[in-house]
């Protein structure tokens, strides 16, 4: 089988040259083993951060649905679906007992039942990034009725899903993204009130035009970081509530700051700012999963994916996510060309 190698750590935005693609022989089974042959890879952003904690060259870490195909677990049947932590390799030998998981996360479990859904959401609205939507928002901003509600990066896999589970819990939801096409899909296919293209339009025209004064944002979901994240929290309304899920307009400096008028408007407008990982909701994972699956299913929600065709397209699609190549969420299907 193949797996991407990350040759040395990330200097700046990641490039190709960072990944290198090496073939080996997986070897006999012990007991205990099993072998998995991968179907979907996801690169998520992070990576990006989280790679620091590798020690190159080794293989890029990640996640992936995978099917076994040899096994001496029989708690892991040959033909049956997975959803692991292997990093960027087309097929694993594994231990599924002594796998570590990414971030928290269990290292390999079994496929949670999605019915007719397609796999790849096992990686998307059905995985992590639904559960980080789902969580994240429900339990944090703890929106209500007719509240208002701003999520940047909102054409993304978290983004995205949030603004749905947003209109599904009756709120007004506003977003900002990189493209007039990410634009046009959240306000005509995901239910958005309002979005704008913030390469083109201003932080403060954007939340003017979505929530004019003297309308404030109640609920912000933040995704992005950096300086616009200020003036977001300048337009809350007191006692608002902000989840911060990431900042990867951050990801690729070396430094980071955080800018002073973050600590006045928390104080002035007594907003309650809660960071969180995703894992802290490893128990009731399914539950989210479950829930996600549902409102596909009922149309309510509708998940978009990239997807990218073919192994070799991985470093590719990761370093998209940079570049704001993906709506919804950047999968790779592996074994297409
Ligand atoms: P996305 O699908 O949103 O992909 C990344 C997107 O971010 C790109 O498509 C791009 O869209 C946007 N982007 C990239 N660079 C910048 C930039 N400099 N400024 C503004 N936007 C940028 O990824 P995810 O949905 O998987 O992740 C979204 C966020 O959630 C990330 O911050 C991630 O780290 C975080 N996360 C946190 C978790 C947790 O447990 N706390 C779990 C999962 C994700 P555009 O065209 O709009 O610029």
């Amino acid at each position: 089988g193949r797996r991407w190698v990350l040759k040395n750590h990330f200097d700046g935005v990641p490039k190709k040259e960072d990944f290198e693609i090496v073939s080996e022989e997986l070897g006999d089974l012990e007991d205990g083993d099993i072998i998995t042959e991968t179907e979907f890879i996801s690169v998520d952003p992070y990576q990006r951060p989280y790679s620091r904690t590798l020690t190159p060259p080794t293989t890029m870490m990640g996640s992936q649905v995978a099917k076994v195909i040899e096994s001496k677990d029989p708690n892991f049947p040959v033909g049956s679906r997975v959803v692991s932590h292997t990093g960027w390799v087309e097929r694993a030998k594994i231990n599924p007992s002594k796998l570590a998981g990414a971030r928290g996360l269990s290292g390999l479990t079994k496929a949670p039942e999605i019915g007719s859904l397609s796999p790849s959401l096992l990686l998307g609205a059905c995985g992590m990034p639904g559960n980080t939507a789902y969580f994240g928002f429900l339990e944090i901003c703890e929106p209500k009725k007719g509240e208002n509600v701003f999520i940047n990066g909102a054409a993304g896999a978290v983004g995205s899903l949030v603004g749905q589970i947003a209109k599904i819990k009756g709120c007004k939801v506003v977003g900002s993204a990189g493209t007039d096409e990410k634009v046009k899909w959240l306000t005509e296919e995901c239910g958005f009130d309002y979005a704008f293209n913030y390469k083109k339009v201003s932080i403060t025209e954007g939340l003017e035009k979505g929530f004019p004064s003297p309308a404030g944002i109640d609920c912000f979901f933040e995704n992005v970081g950096g300086p616009d994240s200020s003036v977001v929290l300048s337009r809350m309304n007191t006692r608002g509530r902000v989840s911060v899920c990431g900042s990867i307009s951050t990801y690729n400096d070396q430094e980071v700051t955080m800018a002073p008028s973050v600590q006045g408007s928390l104080v002035t407008k007594e907003l309650k700012m809660e960071g969180f990982l995703v894992p802290r909701w490893k128990s009731r994972w399914n539950e989210g999963i479950i829930q996600m699956a549902q409102w596909i299913k009922e149309g309510q929600i509708k998940p978009k994916e990239t997807i990218l065709n073919g192994f070799e397209k991985t470093p590719e699609a990761f370093i998209g996510l940079f570049t704001g190549d993906n709506m919804g969420k950047m999968v790779v299907q592996v074994g297409k060309q």
